[in-house]
């Protein structure tokens, strides 16, 4: 008798796939983990993917852009690692709180079951308790999908990690060597001495591995140029790996470009062939034709972005992929120029027209704490003035309800409350905390002075369009869900001068009580949200946002040209 489907389900085992990297970082953990997901997917089966940190912090929220790139933030309101960012946008499959584990998480929660007397008097430590706790996160969702696969952090050897490559070693013994998979990406430097590429670093990193009990089943091999079969033969012998599971990830001219490498190079045939399974041939044309776009686009869409953490793209990582998102779905190339805030604050006129004359779009990103704050306001009014097209995103809308305030309301002392320490207290407090309003309902709990992690609003909330916005048209929907990540809000007492000065709020929280969207409707395309749409852009499915942008960004160009073309011609 076969089982009925729903019993099928219950059975289903998932497959482990422990994704781990040796000799440097920095080598696409996330990125060949997240391309690997897509290849199984694309093979017709499931894939859920998790990301253990050994760092301390509990979660990424409170660390430095400048150092770990942005902070992803999930449906559900985890601020994680920027790898869960790749995770989403190659597999389509949204992550959660139990997507990201930390160091720092795995201990808060040992030493508070130890407080409370969990371990009924038991010496805590870290093998069993520890490994114990790993292993019970490794298992969150066992069944649910066909694999799971799951990135450890950092380099083996880190003086933060054994716990992890301990767990994960245990976590074979105990569900079955069959359900797993060791996956290890290492680096082959060339040596331009010798002219080759060197084996050794990788042949000492699995030995490495070998040293924790851990036996490589198949070894992703970057390289800056490809790999020569001779050398993957000589890797799997010196390592005990079958010769076809050497795989061979030279650099890539683009990230959309790595599913279509490592699967002529065999890492998802690699992967079936270890667990014994079939799969359908994959279908990989999306990805070829988005290689195609970014490597050789028939147009090229300029936006400069207004921002800070300019000197490192990282920290935008989300957000210069929406807006590459944006592009591909008109067959567009998108060049990003970073513009640094400071420089934009104190620009004479005829600078900021050299800085922004000739871009198709203005952007401004996400942000905290007053400083570059005043340049991005100037480049909100640039934008508005010059009918240039302008997206601002969470610091960039309020920015822009500010410099609308300031200029065109008449709210001469317009300002957000953030910066109070700085510049006292805004006469005229348009963004503020929601306490700040709204004192004794009891519905509030962010203020300034509890902990920065964990005041926020973070997470998906939804959203109430207004008929007939640009925002409506644009999400062709009448609710809609985005990701937050922020403290202060709109100040609902500025509404009705705002609206009469000509502003439209063209979506709100469904209560009515937060400000969403605004945009100006007497301009090309100006739209600011409270939100980070960047978060939900796919590349095969590219944010409605993103996409309406670079239209206009594009339309922008092309009248600048035309317009400079009849100039001299005349
Ligand atoms: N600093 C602002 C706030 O906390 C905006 C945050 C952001 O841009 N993510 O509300």
């Amino acid at each position: 008798m076969n089982p009925s489907p729903k019993r099928q389900q219950r059975q289903r085992k998932t497959h482990y796939i422990f994704v781990t990297g040796g000799v440097m970082s920095s080598l696409g953990k996330g990125l060949t983990a997240a391309c690997l997901g897509t290849l199984l997917q694309a093979r017709g089966f499931s894939v859920r993917m998790q990301k253990l940190d050994p760092y301390l912090n509990i979660d990424p929220g409170t660390m430095s852009p400048f150092q770990h790139g942005e902070v992803y933030v999930t449906d559900d309101g985890a601020e994680t690692d920027l790898d869960l960012g790749h995770y989403e946008r190659f597999t389509g499959v949204s992550t959660t709180q139990e997507s990201n584990f930390t160091t720092g998480q795995i201990y808060q929660e040992v030493i508070n079951k130890e407080r409370r007397g969990d371990y009924l008097g038991a010496t805590v430590q870290v093998v069993p308790h520890v490994t114990d706790q790993i292993k019970s996160k490794i298992l969150l969702n066992e069944g649910k999908t066909d694999f799971a696969l799951v990135e450890i952090g950092g380099t083996v050897g880190d003086i933060e990690s054994p716990a992890f490559f301990e767990a994960i070693r245990q976590f074979a013994h105990e569900v079955g060597r069959d359900r797993v998979l060791y996956m290890h990406l290492t680096h082959l430097p060339y040596l331009a001495t010798a002219g080759e590429l060197k084996t050794k670093p990788t042949q000492h990193s699995v030995k490495q591995m070998l040293g924790l009990g851990i036996q490589p089943d198949v070894l992703v091999c970057r390289s800056d140029r490809p790999i020569p079969r001779a050398e993957l033969d000589k890797i799997a012998l010196f390592t005990n790996v079958p010769a076809g599971h050497v795989v061979s990830c030279p650099d890539s001219d683009t990230i959309y470009r790595v599913p279509l490498t490592l699967h002529e190079n065999g890492l998802d045939q690699a992967v079936l062939d270890h667990f014994r399974l079939g799969g359908v041939a994959p279908n990989l044309k999306d990805w070829q034709k988005f290689s195609e776009i970014y490597v050789n686009p028939p147009r090229t869409a300029k936006i400069a972005m207004v921002g800070k953490y300019t000197q490192l793209s990282d920290a935008y990582k989300s957000l210069n992929e929406a807006l590459i998102h944006g592009g591909l779905a008109q067959e567009s190339g998108v060049n990003i120029e970073f513009v640094d805030a400071e420089v934009v604050e104190t620009a004479s006129e005829e600078k900021l027209n050299e800085i922004f004359a000739d871009v198709g779009g203005i952007l401004v990103p996400g942000g905290f704490g007053v400083r570059g704050t005043e340049g991005k306001v100037r480049a909100v009014q640039y934008a508005r003035e010059h009918k240039v097209p302008y997206f601002g995103i969470c610091l960039g809308m309020q920015l822009a309800v500010v410099e609308f305030a300031r200029n065109v309301a008449g709210l001469k002392d317009a300002g957000s409350t953030e910066f109070a320490a700085e510049l006292g207290d805004p006469k005229q407090a348009v963004i503020g905390l929601m306490t700040e309003w709204q004192k004794g309902t009891g519905k509030e709990t962010r203020d300034n002075s509890s902990d920065l992690g964990g005041t926020m609003r973070l997470g998906a909330y939804p959203c109430a369009l207004v008929a007939n916005t640009r925002a409506a048209k644009l999400y062709d929907a009448k609710e809609i869900s985005e990701r937050h990540r922020h403290r202060y809000e709109f100040n609902p007492k500025y509404k009705e001068t705002l609206i009469n000065a000509g502003l439209t709020f063209s979506g709100w929280s469904p209560d009515g009580e937060l400000a969403e969207i605004v945009e100006i409707a007497d301009h090309p395309w100006f739209v600011a949200v409270q939100y980070h749409p960047e978060f939900n852009s796919r590349p095969q499915a590219p944010h409605p946002l993103f996409q309406g942008f670079i239209r206009a960004a594009l339309a922008r160009q092309m009248a600048v040209s035309s317009h400079t073309k009849n100039k001299k011609a005349a």
